[in-house]
């Protein structure tokens, strides 16, 4: 039995799942996190319950392994990504035996214009990532120290990049310009986008569900704590709400989306803000927290009886319709509306109220499907006579990086050859 092993390792967390090789298929076996480093981390693992039918469709059942917390003077505490990824690995050598690391999968959130497809991760590549860093800084050298982190715990074993930007690497250039002077654009001041893994994984899962549909024209929304919404055509990326940044598009829990640049010239002439006074603003302290002031969790808005809180959906709601319609005309029309990610998946309320508005595109929601979740394991939610199908569909980046790991493997048959216990 080999494994590979999934990272995702983020500024204050390390998150993980474990895979299994069987034959054609991928099992997942374990997944969890350490979040809260440096100051309160706390492990929390999951086993996924296998099933005979295979676990490669239909979102797998997790049942709570372990969990496990430090106090903040703890010596044995993990402060780090290096410290949480050796506790990582001691508990699942514990757990799984034997164990046999064959690659790791990383989550890298920017691959820049140069990254289309994962890669196989080196020293000059990590040099070359290392420059991407001023993209994303609040993301980027916390995946890089993941990298760096599970290059120093297996060596020799192969690490596998994955781009959340790659699957819209491709877009014209109509989608990829700002109109600023071309010197911008040939500096890399572009349209990215985001989510690219979530955005995969979900569009081959429709293509699976609903071939018709995976051939034509669908929007994905993603609308997790970050958010954002994706125009796909016959399988490819062709436009998507988030830009330069992480910051553009959908309002999210704590980012505002779409901004009139104008305003931030106001805030640095009139108030005085300089850089990092904004970007703390805009990350940390707008979207639905800004805006409702109570919260940046969809289900604390729900619970609320503020009006600021319902105010703040109303915003939500407001821009990702507006959205959707604008990828809509990109598409010269619409085949099917996919909703997945914290949000989309779980917030019923969310999708009825977004597709209340959408019936002048031809969309009509099953009521009763869509308090279910969906009609069954396909998530359908439209009724049978909606122009366009609308489904719920669980993401799992986790699994789409697993997936990369494997076909860049096997097109590196010196490194297919490899695997190794860990260090
Ligand atoms: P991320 O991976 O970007 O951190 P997730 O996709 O896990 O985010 O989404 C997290 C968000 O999903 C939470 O902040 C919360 O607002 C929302 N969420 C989760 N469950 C529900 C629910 N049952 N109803 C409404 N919103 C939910």
């Amino acid at each position: 039995m080999r494994h590979l092993l999934v990272l995702n390792a983020g500024s204050s967390s390390l998150k993980f799942a474990l895979f299994a090789e069987e034959r054609d298929r991928l099992r997942e076996l374990l997944r969890g996190q350490i979040e809260g480093l440096p100051r309160r981390p706390r492990l929390e693992v999951d086993r996924t319950v296998s099933r005979p039918d295979g676990d490669d469709g239909a979102p797998p059942r997790r049942q709570r392994a372990a969990e496990h917390s430090w106090s903040s003077d703890d010596p044995q505490a993990p402060r780090d990504v290096h410290a949480a990824l050796d506790v990582v690995m001691a508990w699942l050598q514990q757990q799984v035996r034997p164990l046999a690391v064959r690659a790791v999968g990383h989550r890298v959130v920017h691959g820049g214009a140069a990254y289309a497809a994962p890669i196989l991760v080196d020293e000059p590549e990590l040099a070359q990532l290392q420059r991407l860093v001023p993209l994303a800084p609040l993301h980027e050298p916390h995946n890089l120290e993941g990298v760096r982190a599970a290059r120093e715990r297996f060596p020799g074993v192969p690490q596998i990049a994955c781009f959340d930007t790659a699957f819209h690497r491709g877009h014209a250039f109509p989608e990829e310009t700002f109109a600023l002077p071309r010197e911008f654009y040939d500096a890399g001041v572009r349209r990215y986008g985001f989510h690219g893994l979530s955005y995969e994984y979900v569009a081959d899962r429709l293509a699976q569900l609903s071939p018709r549909a995976g051939r034509g024209r669908v929007v994905v929304a993603h609308l997790g704590s970050g958010a954002s919404a994706c125009a796909i055509r016959n399988g490819r990326s062709v436009a998507s709400t988030m830009g330069f940044t992480a910051l553009d598009g959908l309002v999210m829990g704590t980012r505002p989306g779409q901004i009139d640049p104008g305003v931030l010239l106001w805030m640095m002439s009139d108030r005085g803000m300089d850089a990092a006074a904004i970007s703390e603003l805009l990350y940390t302290r707008s979207g639905l927290m800004g805006l409702s002031g109570i919260s940046n969790d969809m289900r604390d808005l729900r619970a609320s009886p503020e009006p600021s809180a319902h105010e703040a959906i109303e915003v939500f709601v407001a821009r990702l319709v507006r959205e959707l319609g604008a990828l809509t005309a990109v598409l010269e029309g619409l085949d099917a509306l996919a909703f997945t990610a914290g949000i989309g998946e779980n917030d019923a309320l969310l999708r009825s109220q977004a597709c209340a508005r959408l019936g002048w595109l031809g969309v009509e929601l099953d009521a009763v499907a869509n308090a279910a979740h969906g009609r069954g394991s396909d998530g359908l939610i439209s009724t049978p006579g909606s122009r366009v199908e609308v489904r719920v569909i669980p993401t799992d980046e986790e699994r789409m990086i697993a997936r990369h790991v494997q076909q860049v493997l096997a097109q590196s048959p010196a490194c297919d050859a490899e695997r190794a216990e860990p260090a």
